[in-house]
């Protein structure tokens, strides 16, 4: 089901679990700032997911409510993440989706990194 995106934090989702340790993940990299982790049903052969250590329903949230700190430390993640999986030559796809419009399902802002095959167009 999409969520709104925007609106109070709900500390019970699936990715505030994964940050409390409570449910398992196939971690990828993590810092002060941000953890990443395989997503669990792939896109792509590469299909990471970057979400920051701090409570934000969406790119939205974030943006509006993060310490610059905390914005420069994600995005500094999300390339290093990138780097580390071997995809910046090859290249790769970011995506964030917010609200309902874009299909979000998880409510805690996440960067989606694809890669490891060509990608296509933009929206499929
Ligand atoms: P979105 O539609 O942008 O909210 O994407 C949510 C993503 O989270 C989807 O690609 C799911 O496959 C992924 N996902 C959901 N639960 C888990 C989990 N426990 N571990 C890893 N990825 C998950």
């Amino acid at each position: 089901m999409p969520v709104k995106g925007l609106g109070d934090y709900d500390d019970s989702n699936v990715f505030a679990r994964i940050l409390r340790g409570e449910i398992p993940c196939k971690k990828a990299y993590e810092d002060a700032f941000a953890l990443a982790f395989h997503d669990i049903a792939p896109q792509a052969p590469v299909h990471v997911l970057v979400i920051p250590k701090g409570k934000y329903v969406s790119i939205a949230d974030f943006t509006a409510k993060a310490a610059d700190a905390e914005i420069a430390g994600f995005f500094r993640a999300v390339g290093t993440v990138a780097r580390q999986l071997e995809l910046e030559a090859p290249g790769y796809r970011i995506l964030a989706n917010m609200g309902e419009h874009s299909g979000q399902e998880v409510p805690h802002f996440h960067v989606h990194i694809f890669g490891g095959r060509p990608l296509g167009r933009m929206l499929a």
